[in-house]
């Protein structure tokens, strides 16, 4: 049976006060108390205060069904109090008490509360009750006509543990057994027989075997809001931050995602810089790679949008999928610095990105040696990946110097995005997912031509550096990056297809550059600014870096 839990958040010195006169009784490490009318035990989790609170909820995402936000006439609703409130409703809460503690019979006191409670109203939680108390035990100032604490906390339910929906669970491996599996499950269902698919490994298995994780008692099927530990038809090899879910509704993968950030100081999060990403008692971590602030209207001014890029895949949720697993907690190494909620906005689940080298499949091994090829052609197979704005120049220094190359002798191909997506990709739209994919068949097709020998010069926009690194990995030696940059100001100047007036006037949308991004290449093997150089010196620049690192000199 699931416990009933009641967070108490916001200022220390008004929960202080509530504690006193709600469980006086009670030590400190377990605050847990009874109500005799209906006989249920609620546990109370006093969180009070920014740290503690913050440190508490890094691994208590789920199960919370209300919170009491404690705070005084002098604070109101202040910074602490939104922070904490935008952080419960990370953790799914859906019922919130906002008590305001210590008010006098005053008219003073009354014209206060009444500005916390219109406040409040406007912040767009679910369920928000105000209640006052005055400045001895639980009793209201005398102006007070609303409802009593103690009869509000009557009413509060258990957690509603969504079951109609995916199943997620973060997987802990039991150091003394190594084939049991537990876990909390944060939301749906197991069932015995069940086909788990482990993310982000890739990997699935049947369970033979659900437990209780206390009890020995065995289960049929489990539910949201239980700790179990399941045995599995097979041994799995993965890390740390395995999440559990069933095979036809899988989180998704990615090392790239976007988050709206409540900061918890007035610090602007850091470009580039390294942060902890908590997530069920693992950390991962991550980056920032770009944040812009976000003005809102409830007072919460440090609010950013920020996209956030993990050294790994990871398996995750949009928050409005699943809120668990769609939830960030960041720490910088010393302070949690905010919290938010994760959106894929304009990205790609990579899961059916990732190539999976199929263990069945043996390679052919040629007689005809990369060596052989370099040897008659005097110059080694490789892939210079041509990557910037639309209207960089790309394709238009691609053409010049294959046409170059070719004249001198060598073995050179372009391919060109729109004439691969003619043919090859002629199945693949422009939704996050196709594009990714356009990107990850290239990679693998310029591997091929590179392997049969050729300069291959590939001309793709290729936005996001996760299909770019993904692309090297097909050809993890001779992949060369190729910067081609201009600024955007200069593309649409030149805006050679017409596409930049189209995209301004809302006719295509998520163009890179104006309604979506460009991650610049971090360290490219190679930059051609075209913006104040003529197309010929540009070609000039590509063929000088082929010649010194393709050409061979002593054939
Ligand atoms: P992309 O393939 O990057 O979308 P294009 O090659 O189709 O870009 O278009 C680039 C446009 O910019 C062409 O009209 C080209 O003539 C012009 N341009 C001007 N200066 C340069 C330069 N230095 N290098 C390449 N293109 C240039």
């Amino acid at each position: 049976m699931a416990k009933l839990e009641l967070v108490i958040a916001g200022h220390k010195r008004s929960s202080d006060r509530l504690a006193t006169s709600l469980y006086p009784s009670i030590s400190d490490t377990e605050q847990s108390f009874q109500f005799e009318s209906n006989e249920q035990t609620i546990s109370v989790l006093d969180h009070a205060g920014v740290e503690g609170f913050t440190k508490r909820l890094t691994d208590r995402v789920a199960g919370l069904s209300t919170a009491i936000l404690a705070t005084d006439d002098n604070h109101g609703l202040d910074q602490l109090c939104l922070q904490h409130a935008f952080l419960l409703t990370l953790c799914g809460i859906n019922e919130l008490i906002i008590v305001v503690t210590g008010l006098k019979d005053t008219h003073k006191a009354e014209e206060a509360f009444s500005t916390i409670k219109s406040k409040s109203a406007l912040l767009g939680w679910p369920k928000v009750t105000a209640v006052a108390i005055g400045s001895r035990g639980l009793e209201p100032p005398a102006w007070f006509d609303g409802p009593e604490l103690t009869a509000t906390l009557r009413h509060i339910q258990l957690a509603d543990f969504p079951i109609d929906v995916p199943l997620r669970m973060p997987i802990r491996r039991t150091e003394s057994d190594k084939s049991l599996y537990s876990g909390h499950i944060l939301t749906g269902l197991i069932e015995m027989g069940d086909t788990l698919l482990f993310s982000p490994s890739n990997q699935t298995a049947r369970v033979v075997a659900l437990n209780a994780i206390d009890e020995n008692e065995s289960l049929n099927s489990a539910e949201a809001g239980r700790e179990v530990t399941i045995t599995l038809d097979s041994d799995l090899e993965f890390g740390n931050a395995e999440l559990a879910s069933h095979v036809d509704n899988p989180p998704l993968e990615t090392d790239v995602f976007r988050a709206r950030i409540a900061g918890f100081s007035s610090e602007v999060l850091n470009v580039d810089t390294g942060y902890s990403f908590y997530r069920f008692g693992h950390v991962i971590p991550v980056s920032i790679q770009s944040v812009e602030r976000v003005t809102d209207d409830i007072g919460l001014d440090n609010i950013f949008d920020a996209t956030i890029r993990a050294s790994e895949i990871i398996a995750l949720d949009p928050f409005e999928i699943c809120k668990p697993t769609g939830s960030l907690i960041l720490n910088d190494g010393e302070n949690f610095i905010g919290a938010g909620q994760i959106n894929m906005r304009g990205y790609a689940d990579q899961r059916d990105l990732i190539t999976v080298r199929s263990t069945n499949v043996v390679r052919v091994e040629h007689s005809v040696t990369d060596k052989h090829r370099a040897k008659r052609n005097g110059h080694r197979g490789g892939v210079l990946w041509l990557t910037g704005l639309s209207g960089a120049g790309k394709s238009t220094i691609a053409i010049e110097v294959e046409k170059r190359l070719f004249a001198a002798g060598y073995q050179a191909y372009v391919l060109d995005g729109d004439n691969v997506r003619h043919g090859l990709n002629s199945n693949l739209g422009f939704s996050p997912e196709d594009r990714a994919e356009n990107i990850r068949r290239v990679g693998e097709v310029g591997a091929l031509f590179a392997g049969a020998g050729f300069i291959t010069i590939t001309a793709f926009i290729s936005p996001y550096r996760s299909d770019r690194e993904r692309a090297r990995t097909a050809l993890p030696d001779g992949f060369h990056e190729v910067y081609v940059k201009a600024d955007l100001e200069a593309c649409e100047k030149r805006d050679p297809k017409g596409l930049y007036k189209k995209a301004r006037a809302g006719e295509i949308p998520e163009f890179t550059g104006i309604s979506a991004p460009y991650e610049v290449p971090k360290d490219p093997e190679l930059t051609i600014d075209t913006s104040d150089s003529s197309v010929d010196e540009c070609a000039q620049k590509l063929i000088e870096h082929i010649e010194h690192h393709f050409v061979l000199h002593d054939k």
